[in-house]
């Protein structure tokens, strides 16, 4: 059985939706992963913004130009009185639901409630067209078999036990649709696997039925070897390992979710990015095994702040880093690369919003050093401790740019340097021509 996860573009007009067609195949068992159409969530969680901020004015107004975009959706998406009568009552049920929230004290479980609503419309609305045009498929509910736990971990033992029944239920039945991104928390209450969740959806339902495949649709034709707005001639990745997909998703989080790498890799799930406007292209395949000692592909990520601490204290000390690290971990501040010399150390991080606290308490181990404005160029392939001459070809192609920190050896699939974001575009295209060209 497979997975397929078509994103919010993909679904993102009366057109799209009817194309989808082209590529789900109803005859085969399948289930399928719908987000919300495209800009749906971005305008809810403006709709719950109105709400916590009590104006409720602006909050009803943005509601009802949503819920207007849809009744003009659907005018275009149904053709029989049948299909449009259902898609209108079903339109009119979530949109009474919005605008019943706004009578209650609006907190953070209003505002879950309202960001669930559109996966369940899109998914709904897709289950009526099919149904229109004579295509049998079942609905399964997200929030009958998605949960988070206590550390917003999803559970995966709950998934099973809940969702193979359904699938048992339905054995006659081959097209299954269910909403991307929703779920339930610890308390039974709504809420979701936070933006961009509906791979980390598809995938968590991959490893759960074992799928032989997650195929995740979008509008772009795979994970591509570089930036394809800032350098030319990039290309699409054919195969990426889960180790190396793991390194870029937090470069590349627009294609895929970060999280969705996990589960697949550990039930070793093959997830194919694929795109929804050639569908015949090959996109990106990731996998258990790939191709090794080969660069892949290079990435980069901006609005990076790097923290050097100075302190003779650090020489021959022990206990010195974890003082260090138990600091960031107070404010709940990730780091993403280290540097160490004998007397210093240099982290970077992208959360910056205790900065100021932050640099206040390193201020007690020794001198601190700010740089804003870094960005983090990493280049991803297998580099094997058995392998030589990446460090030197990637060396090369940057010998005109002033690099702040370099990171190699920390996995055998990255290396990882810090340079001005002013000099990111040259340093994408230098490497670009160093290592692909
Ligand atoms: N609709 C959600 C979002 O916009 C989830 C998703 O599209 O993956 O973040
Ligand atoms: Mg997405």
């Amino acid at each position: 059985m497979k997975v397929l996860k078509f994103g919010g573009t993909s679904v993102g007009s009366p057109e799209r939706i009817k194309s989808l067609l082209h590529i789900i195949h109803p005859e085969e068992r399948q289930i399928v992963v719908l987000s919300a159409v495209s800009g749906t969530t971005n305008s809810l969680l403006e709709v719950s913004q109105a709400h916590l901020n009590g104006d409720r004015k602006k909050a009803h107004d943005l509601t009802s130009i949503l819920q207007e975009k849809y009744n003009s959706f659907i005018r275009k998406l149904f053709s029989t009185d049948e299909g449009y009568s259902n898609a209108k009552e079903l339109i009119e049920y979530h949109f009474n639901l919005i605008s019943s929230l706004a009578n209650e004290k609006f907190t953070a479980i209003e505002e879950k409630i309202i960001l669930a609503q559109g996966e369940l419309i899109s998914t709904t609305l897709y289950h009526i067209y099919l149904t229109e045009i004579g295509v049998s498929s079942t609905l399964l509910p997200a929030l009958d078999f998605m949960k988070i736990d206590e550390d917003s971990e999803p559970d995966m033992d709950y998934l099973s036990k809940h969702l193979r029944p359904l699938l048992d239920k339905n054995s006659d039945q081959t097209l299954f649709i269910t909403q991307g991104y929703i779920c339930r928390n610890p308390f039974g209450e709504i809420d979701n696997l936070r933006r961009g969740g509906s791979d980390y959806t598809a995938s968590l339902i991959g490893a759960a039925i074992q799928a032989e495949e997650v195929q995740i649709w979008t509008d772009i034709d795979g994970m591509h070897n570089n930036d394809p707005r800032i350098v030319n001639g990039t290309k699409p990745v054919a195969v990426l390992s889960f180790d190396e997909a793991a390194e870029l998703a937090y470069f590349g989080a627009k294609i895929l979710h970060p999280q969705s790498v996990f589960p697949a890799q550990k039930y070793k799930i093959p997830v194919r990015l694929l795109n929804t406007m050639e569908p015949s292209a090959a996109g990106t395949l990731i996998t258990h095994d790939s191709e090794r000692g080969k660069i892949k592909s290079i990435a980069a990520k901006d609005g990076i702040t790097a923290i050097k601490i100075q302190s003779s204290r650090m020489l021959l000390a022990y206990g010195f880093l974890r003082r260090v690290f138990e600091v960031f971990e107070r404010y709940k501040t990730p780091i993403d690369m280290i540097t160490t010399s004998e007397v210093a150390v240099s982290v970077t991080i992208d959360e910056t919003r205790n900065l100021n606290d932050i640099i206040k308490e390193l201020n007690r181990f020794g001198t601190v050093e700010i740089d804003s404005d870094q960005t983090i160029i990493c280049v991803v392939g297998d580099f094997g401790a058995d392998k030589h001459g990446y460090a030197s070809r990637i060396f090369e192609a940057l010998k005109h740019i002033p690099i702040r920190m370099i990171s190699y050896g920390g996995s055998s699939y990255n290396i990882s340097l810090l340079v001005n974001t002013s000099d990111k575009i040259e340093a994408l295209r230098s490497l670009h021509n160093r290592l692909f060209e």
